[in-house]
């Protein structure tokens, strides 16, 4: 099956409402002659809706970089006493359609656990917003051989039940912590393994055609310069970018390198 590659920029903790502008005013030229990509950005909260304003019109979507997932007796529920957090249907109504869930920074800063993505996962669903959702192996995990158990572990316990139609239209980002805004790539070997690892665990959690639809984007020191050969493997459908997704020219070039790999 063809799968769409899907490139999306994680802005992090970047990016004031003009900033965002400029940034914007630069990219959006930029991927007019693009086809056969989805390009999405993801904002910081304060940035969501002016970034809204200035890609009406344009193929490029509006993702976010978490949310929070209210529960009462088991259910999920959508508004409530929770200073500070934003709900799904906050961002659904602010016009975003990607969440990315669990990058490896609110892991590791923020206490989110497979279950806690799970829980997200499913907020998504309940309004239509679509999860990216984010696995990786830190170097221990890695250096002590252990990468294959830690990404089973964690789509196992990301995925758990997941509807398979919603599951069909997610995405999933390989991330290895240890190529997180390092400049340490890893290498097209380890990236194809691990990708063809999690197609393979999609057809035990779900069924082949889950498995054939799901994307899976690699991220970690993407640049214009090594994306078109990553994504060019087999098993990445795109990239999920952070540094370099601040930079017009750059995060142009990684989205043409993702037309050229297919
Ligand atoms: C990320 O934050 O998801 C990421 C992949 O960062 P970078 O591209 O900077 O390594």
């Amino acid at each position: 099956m063809a799968r769409r590659p899907f490139v999306a920029g994680n802005w992090k903790m970047n990016m004031t409402q003009g900033e965002a502008a400029t940034l914007l005013g630069e990219l959006i030229p930029k991927l007019q002659a693009i086809r056969d990509v989805d390009v999405a950005v993801c904002p910081p909260f304060t940035a969501i809706g002016s970034t809204r304003e200035r890609l009406h019109g344009t193929p490029v979507m509006l993702g976010a970089q978490n949310l929070h997932v209210a529960e009462k007796d088991g259910k999920l529920f959508h508004a409530g006493a929770y200073t500070g957090e934003i709900s799904a249907r906050m961002l659904a109504d602010a016009g975003v359609s990607w969440v990315i869930l669990g990058h490896s920074e609110r892991r590791q800063f923020f206490g989110e656990t497979d279950a806690s993505i799970n829980r997200k996962a499913r907020a998504c669903y309940e309004v239509g917003l679509k999860p990216i959702i984010c696995v990786g192996e830190t170097l221990a995990d890695r250096e002590a051989g252990n990468t294959a158990k830690v990404i089973e572990a964690q789509i196992r316990g990301c995925l758990d039940g997941l509807p398979q139609d919603r599951m069909a239209e997610s995405v999933i980002a390989y991330e290895p912590v240890w190529a997180i805004g390092t400049g340490k790539v890893a290498t097209p070997e380890q990236v194809q393994e691990v990708h063809a690892q999690i197609r393979a665990l999609l057809v035990t959690l779900f069924n082949d055609r889950v498995s054939q639809a799901v994307r899976i984007q690699y991220g970690g020191s993407v640049k214009a310069g090594n994306a078109k050969a990553l994504f060019a493997l087999p098993d990445v459908d795109g990239g999920l970018i952070g540094g370099a997704a601040l930079l017009a020219e750059e995060f142009a070039e990684i989205i043409q390198g993702a037309r050229m790999a297919k």
